[in-house]
């Protein structure tokens, strides 16, 4: 059968359902994209208001792989596409109620004041720890605790953690949320060695390290990269359309959507979920109660957005990074802050400066309630006394991600087994999204490559023996 005959559903036009859709059209197939929102993007969701563009979801994404660039290409979006100011490259972390810069090289490691000379001195045991069991169900901490000591743990380790999966170290497993970590010590036999014989492996493969990939954002923000995708596809997409239940039967599969309170049936011959995990266990009545278990068992906590702005008259602080993050131990009421206006522009107007603070996550999922101003006067007045700020915000804005992240857990390898054989035995129903194989923008885009891949085979499989 040729693909232009085999209809392929794409639920959720979030940025792994769009970049996947935009693969399977241009390889021929019949796809259509079903999305509840109004608007494109899932997670990703930017907003203007006077002298700031705010973006309520990513504010960047790394570019991991070449993929993005040729994405980006081909939707015509690479005379939009920026990439952060240089300046924009220190990191700073909170100890003591004031910022140090993240080292990036070896003599700034031996000056910092981040570290102990005792935790300097033991992060050069490193080459010597031994391998450590399975990295499935032995957390990042346990990891980085065993092989660069407490302190890398408490201040480099555990805010970093934060920053990407505003997880909880000591719940994440280090073989499913941090792969190419775990890898090093696997196959290197430890991280040092790891890295320096894996920048090699990865000239050879022509991808970057996150370390090393540039950070992206578009002129207008990151939610320019979803809608431009359904610019190009748009009679594919069909946005305000609710999925509310698959079923099979003998011919494929039949989908009951509704739009504007109106009911629609439609049919698919295969289903690619890109909807969150939560959701995807909601839809199909076909699934064992094992699968929607697991679905429902991986936990997104929740993550409060909070953007600010302020004249920069009004600002102590140099703005010459990134941001900062905030160990645990440091006990602040957020976890940490991206200085969203010095990384990129067209961020806040010439004499303003923009910031996006993170409230929440598994660090402390039960922060927040009905009303949370006094939670947010708290971490403003936190946010001022670290940036030596005189007076109020004149741009305040929130947004509070229910259910923002997932986090891959312990045993998470358990969830991928249950996907796989849920895949197996429910053959052309297809589960994707952040919730495999990466979180990251980088990591979604990297991912439709690969869902494009196992459509493929499956449709050289089923269809075309
Ligand atoms: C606050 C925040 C900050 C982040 N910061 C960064 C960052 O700086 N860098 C980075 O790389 N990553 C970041 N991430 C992670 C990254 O943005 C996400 O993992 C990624 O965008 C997820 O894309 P997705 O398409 O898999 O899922 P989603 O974006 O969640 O898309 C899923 C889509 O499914 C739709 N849907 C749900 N139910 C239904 C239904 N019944 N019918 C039809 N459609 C449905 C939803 O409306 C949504 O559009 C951040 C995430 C958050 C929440």
């Amino acid at each position: 059968m040729e693909k232009e005959k085999i209809k392929v559903a794409v639920l959720g036009a979030g940025i792994s359902g769009l970049s996947t859709a935009y693969w399977l059209i241009k390889e021929g197939y019949d796809v259509t994209v079903y999305e509840s929102n109004r608007f494109p993007g899932g997670a990703m969701i930017t907003e203007t208001d006077d002298d700031y563009l705010i973006d309520y979801g990513p504010n960047s994404g790394l570019e991991t792989t070449p993929l993005i660039s040729k994405l980006v290409d081909e939707i015509g979006l690479k005379d939009q596409m920026i990439y952060a100011n240089e300046n924009a490259s220190i990191r700073y972390i909170l100890k003591n109620n004031s910022l140090h810069p993240l080292p990036t090289s070896a003599a700034a490691f031996l000056k910092t004041k981040l570290f102990s000379v005792k935790a300097k001195l033991r992060l050069m045991k490193e080459p010597f720890v031994g391998k450590s069991g399975d990295g499935y169900f032995q957390s990042i901490a346990e990891f980085v605790e065993r092989r660069l000591g407490r302190e890398f743990l408490d201040y480099a380790i555990d805010p970093f953690v934060s920053g990407v999966f505003a997880g909880d170290p000591a719940k994440l497993s280090v073989a499913s949320a941090f792969p190419k970590l775990y890898r090093l010590e696997e196959i290197y036999g430890g991280l040092i060695k790891g890295m320096i014989l894996g920048a090699r492996e990865r000239k050879k493969r022509n991808e970057e390290s996150k370390q090393s990939a540039k950070m992206f954002t578009f002129y207008n923000g990151m939610q320019s990269f979803p809608q431009a995708i359904t610019d190009k596809i748009k009679d594919n997409v069909r946005l305000k359309c609710i999925i509310e239940k698959i079923e099979k039967n003998d011919k494929g599969f039949k989908i009951y959507y509704s739009e504007q309170d109106f009911k629609f049936e439609a049919t698919a011959d295969i289903i690619l979920s890109t909807m969150p995990a939560y959701k995807a266990s909601e839809i199909y009545p076909a699934m064992d109660e094992t699968i929607v278990k697991t679905l429902n068992n991986i936990f997104y906590p929740p993550v409060m957005v909070l953007y600010l702005g302020y004249k920069k008259e009004n600002i102590g602080q140099p703005l010459d990074g990134f941001g900062f993050l905030i160990p645990s131990k440091e006990k602040k009421s957020f976890l940490g802050a991206i200085w969203s206006s010095t990384i990129f522009p067209n961020r806040a107007a010439k004499d303003k400066a923009s910031f996006t603070l993170f409230i929440g996550g598994s660090r402390s999922p039960n922060l927040f309630n009905k009303n949370n101003d006094d939670l947010i006067k708290n971490v403003i007045s936190e946010f001022s006394d670290i940036m030596k700020i005189k007076g109020e915000p004149e741009l305040l804005k929130t947004k509070l991600w229910e259910r923002a992240i997932p986090q891959y857990n312990l045993g998470y390898i358990q969830t991928e087994s249950a996907i796989k054989k849920f895949e197996k035995e429910n053959k052309g129903f297809f589960l994707g999204g952040n919730y495999l194989g990466g979180i990251s923008v980088g990591d979604c885009v990297k991912n439709s490559e690969i869902n494009l891949d196992r459509i493929n085979s499956f449709v050289k499989n089923e269809y075309q023996k």
